[in-house]
């Protein structure tokens, strides 16, 4: 952290704030220049509020220098971070292919989708049990008797399973029965959420905050990480702009600066982004194509009649086309599918 001083700070006030910082534990070296004085200040910044410095007259203002995020930063982890779940890999040189559909509906539509995905390629199963749906009188999903169904579709195709958790309370039962917890978006700075999922060791897929930075994101993923589980997946799922065409706009450019920042794998969720099937296949292309480790897309066998987010969900026959499509942007990205 540097603190710049105003060319006036008198010597006195500038002892001051030196001794205020080293009471923190803080080791501080004064550069006297010709204009003003600089202090770097070295050592767990973060002890230090870096807001109420700023309440000294004398100080200009406070820089930091390094991010806030440890465990996450590539900076302390340069290679990158590859999970196995059940054999299937998130990171490595193979694209992870997350399908299915957004709730789990009934044991028929889900086996189906499930056994459809299989076939084309998909490595993991999607389907939500808990819904965190925007109004109370929504389907709010099929819940444990919706988790009961996702485990008879795992032990029929082998597909390991995601699933959204909403509830510190679910954490023993999901880490019993679920193969990635998901953590949705409405639900990225529930801290008490991810402080409990940090105490497990199981894969948690982070969706990216509606309206969060990538480095909030990366902190929610560090409460997760601090807790002692290293086992986070990020999923860039859109973001709110002032654009209304699209449900949300989806970040691109949050692949590239993820992987530049951080060693953890990033999946991108066209579907959510955008709201509209007919823009999952373009956007899933780019995404493999900007780098990104994997792809999630809602898939229904009967998108008209789904109780949630049927305007996104993709056919089981649309979601065999963009594989191949999905095939040869692997190729560009230099990965395997
Ligand atoms: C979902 O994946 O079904 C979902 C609700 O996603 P998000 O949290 O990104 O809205
Ligand atoms: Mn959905």
């Amino acid at each position: 952290m540097i603190v710049i001083l105003k060319p006036t700070a008198p010597k006195e006030e500038i002892k001051s704030i030196v001794g205020e910082l080293k009471e923190f534990g803080m080791d501080v070296q004064v550069n006297e220049g010709v204009e003003c004085t600089v202090l770097g200040v070295l050592g767990n910044t973060y002890e230090v509020d870096s807001d109420s410095i700023t309440l000294h007259p004398c100080v200009d203002r406070v820089m930091r220098v390094s991010e806030p995020f440890k465990k996450a930063n590539r900076k302390f982890h340069p290679d990158n971070t590859v999970i196995d779940v059940c054999g299937s890999k998130i990171g490595g040189e193979n694209l992870a292919v997350i399908a299915g559909p957004c709730s789990v509906e009934s044991e028929e539509q889900i086996i189906k989708i499930a056994k459809d995905v299989k076939a084309s390629g998909a490595t993991f199963l999607r389907g939500g049990a808990f819904k965190p749906r925007t109004s109370p009188y929504s389907f709010q999903g099929m819940e444990f008797a919706g988790l009961e169904l996702l485990k008879e579709a795992k032990a029929e195709t082998g597909l390991p399973i995601v699933t959204e958790i909403m509830s510190p309370k679910h954490v023993e039962r999901f880490n019993e029965d679920v193969d990635v917890i998901q953590v949705g978006a409405r639900n990225m700075q529930n801290f008490d959420l991810l402080k409990e999922l940090g105490h497990t060791k199981k894969t948690i897929l982070l969706k990216r905050g509606l309206s969060s930075t990538i480095e909030e994101w990366l902190m929610s993923a560090e409460y997760i990480m601090a807790g002692g589980n290293e086992n986070v997946v990020l999923c860039e799922r859109g973001i709110r702009t002032f654009e209304t065409y699209t449900r949300n706009t989806l970040d691109i450019s949050a692949i590239p600066a993820i992987k530049r920042l951080s060693h953890l794998p990033i999946v991108v969720d066209p579907s959510h982004a955008t709201g509209m099937n007919w823009m999952v296949a373009p956007l899933a292309v780019a995404a493999v194509a900007a780098g990104a480790d994997g792809i999630m897309m809602e898939v229904h066998n009967d998108p008209k009649n789904a109780k949630c987010d049927g305007a996104q969900s993709i056919t089981p026959a649309e979601f065999d086309g963009i594989m191949k499509q999905l095939k040869c942007a692997t190729q560009i990205a230099g990965r395997t599918l």
